[in-house]
């Protein structure tokens, strides 16, 4: 008997997300290497365990949002470089030194401000430029300024990267867009390079910009989302169909079952309304485990012995309901699998019935449930 398995918990499938990297690195460019994006805790996965497996698998270079994040993964003995994509208050670079992590140099105010510091030694960094987000890095075009920021003697620069914000459609002016980002980052490596400025590793997309434009060969990919076997939304655009397995399977139990009469109403509010005598079960799981109260009526399913049920009602807080009226002998104590890789019960469905992305899904995934990791 597993205590985790009590109620409600999520098990994580490592094997499949080798399986994953290893399908992309079947489409990316000889020279190019994956960077493992585990930000929010890897997506809500358990970063510490993630990439404690990919480095015995091979990855050694990951990026998360911010300073705790890689601290975390450094405490859990993870090796390699670990980029840091936010912005790190000045008095809190000594610990990115400390825990050899690399930061993201934001902006050139940012640059001279860390110039102004009292660091024991050089700050290992990436400089961020903005090629038409406009969320943060440098000018694309600055030149002046960025030399500067290359020539920072502070700064160990090691990378030199961008992001783009329209791969992942097919709109011909989104594509246009993002050609336009990629022909200026193209232009300013190239332009820092011939004034023999060392700009380190390159990189420019993530997971979309790897299915869309798998032909760039800089010197990483960023992959989140992909490596976990999952699609940010059915309907975005991918112009290469990798084979991913998911590695997710969110699961709970069933703690009772009763018959309700026709016109007999179930749960808050009374929304569900039984248009038939109906097989009713409770399973633990809720809202505040992370499965969207916004599915409530939306008709999402559920698999209870290799079969779907409808999810009725509304969700509640640590309980919802579901219809097994035409699935036999479900018993109490039994397992639901509520988000998995069956097609309706793909975390990218689920997503997209709850108006939001899988990695908004999946990062908001509670923190009460179990993670249960499988090789
Ligand atoms: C989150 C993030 C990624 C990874 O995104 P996916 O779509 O999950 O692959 C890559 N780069 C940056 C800068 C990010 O913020």
């Amino acid at each position: 008997m597993q205590l985790e398995t009590s109620r409600a918990w999520i098990e994580i499938h490592l094997k499949n997300m080798e399986h994953n990297l290893r399908e992309i690195e079947k489409i990316i460019p000889q020279k190019t290497k994956i960077m493992a994006v585990l930000k929010a805790d890897a997506y809500g996965l358990g970063a510490g365990k993630i990439a404690q497996y990919l480095n015995k698998i091979g990855i050694f270079d990951f990026a998360v949002a911010t300073l705790e994040e890689g601290i975390l993964l450094r405490k859990e003995k993870v090796e390699g470089n670990i980029l840091l994509f936010s912005y790190t208050p000045l008095d809190f670079l000594p610990l990115v030194l400390e825990y050899d992590l690399i930061q993201t140099i934001t902006d050139f105010s940012y640059a001279e401000e860390i110039a102004k510091q009292n660091l024991p030694k050089k700050l290992k960094c990436h400089i961020k430029i903005d090629t038409g987000m406009n969320r943060s890095g440098e000018k694309y075009n600055a030149f002046s300024t960025l030399t500067k920021m290359y020539r920072n003697e502070k700064l160990e620069v090691l990378g030199t990267y961008s992001h783009l914000c329209t791969a992942d459609s097919k709109k011909k002016k989104d594509k246009e867009f993002t050609e336009l980002q990629i022909s200026r980052f193209h232009h300013c490596i190239k332009t820092l390079k011939e004034e023999g400025i060392n700009i380190g590793k390159t990189h420019l997309q993530s997971s979309y910009g790897t299915l869309n434009y798998q032909e760039l060969d800089y010197d990483y990919v960023r992959i989140g989302v992909l490596l976990f076997g999952l699609h940010s939304a059915p309907n975005f655009y991918k112009r290469t169909n990798l084979d991913l397995k998911p590695m997710c399977f969110l699961k709970a139990r069933i703690t009772s079952i009763k018959i309700v009469k026709k016109e007999e109403t179930v749960g808050y509010g009374r929304m569900f309304k039984a248009k038939r005598e109906s097989k009713i079960a409770s399973i633990s799981i809720g809202y505040a485990d992370g499965y969207p109260r916004n599915l409530s009526g939306k008709d999402a399913l559920v698999l209870v012995h290799g079969k779907f049920a409808k999810v009725i009602g509304k969700i509640c807080m640590d309980q919802m309901m579901i219809d097994i009226t035409d699935i036999a002998h479900v018993k109490v104590g039994d397992i639901v699998t509520l988000i998995g890789e069956e097609q309706p019960i793909k975390a990218e469905k689920l997503a997209e019935l709850s108006q939001t992305i899988t990695p908004e899904l999946l990062s908001r995934l509670g923190k009460r449930l179990p993670r249960i990791y499988k090789e």
